[in-house]
């Protein structure tokens, strides 16, 4: 699969000064760094420690072809552009209006968010807004909404992890399309882990786990939901449940990634 060229610039492209190339060429000396996807070196501090080819694997797992209109979830087998709702969405209609990823949550796409969220490789966040920025364009345009909201984390475990990378990725991503982030979700339960649960306990884990802190800002809005990871689609017809109850016109939403069970 080849994957088609970028309408914003990640980190990596951007052309590297005298200084830049000078100092990574003395850190690369007495600190040589390794790409954390496959440990092969990686000679420049701005491809945020992973190599070119593991670069390349992650622009290939571009989620493409027939998707969902409603979850984004993709219809391998069907035509594109056909607009067939997949069986989930027909029994139950997600409350958001259009969902949609970049890429496979799978391989080296799930080694760059596991980098970010639990090691905290923060300049990630420079390789993947412009991918999601990529989508947004592809699927909407600057003038559907009104703002940008991410999926929040609860208090203790934003404590605990030191920053939300849905709140990273909303920052970045609202500056590159030129809209304003709001922070007006708060996740008022603190849900357990989603990991291992099956997608009922996922959807009753989420159930009410979202509370709209600033209705004012809401009533009427046309809202941009952000996260890095879509599974079930639990958590963001949650957080899409709550900014519509508090008044929101519509939300779709924006993940780097998306599991699907093929
Ligand atoms: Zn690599
Ligand atoms: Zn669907």
């Amino acid at each position: 699969m080849t994957a088609h060229a970028l309408c914003f610039p990640t980190a990596r492209d951007i052309q590297a000064s005298f200084v830049q190339i000078v100092s990574d060429s003395f850190l690369n000396l007495f600190y040589p760094e390794e790409c954390f996807a496959c440990s092969s070196p990686v000679a420049r501090r701005q491809d945020c420690g992973l190599c070119d080819d593991c670069w390349r694997k992650v622009l290939a797992l571009r989620i493409e072809g027939a998707l969902c209109p409603s979850c984004g979830v993709p219809l391998p087998g069907f035509a594109e552009g056909v607009g067939n709702l997949c069986l989930e969405c027909i029994r139950r209609p997600p409350p958001y209006s259009g969902a949609r990823s970049f890429g496979y949550y799978s391989s080296e796409m799930r080694r760059v968010i596991h980098e970010l969220k639990f090691k905290g490789r923060r300049p990630l966040v420079k390789l993947l807004a412009p991918l999601l920025a990529d989508v947004f364009f592809e699927s909407w345009r600057r003038d559907d909404f009104d703002c940008l909201v991410a999926v929040p984390l609860h208090r203790a475990r934003r404590r605990e992890r030191g920053f939300n990378q849905a709140e990273l990725l909303c920052r970045a991503l609202a500056r590159i399309i030129g809209l304003p982030e709001l922070r007006i979700l708060r996740r008022a339960a603190a849900t357990k882990s989603q990991v291992g649960l099956s997608d009922a306990q996922r959807l009753e884990n989420v159930r009410n786990a979202f509370k709209c802190t600033s209705i004012g800002h809401v009533a009427g809005k046309r809202i941009l939901l952000v996260d890095d990871v879509m599974t079930t689609g639990a958590t963001v017809a949650s957080a899409s449940r709550a900014l519509i109850d508090a008044g929101a016109e519509k939300v779709s939403v924006l993940t780097a990634a998306r599991a699907v069970h093929l």
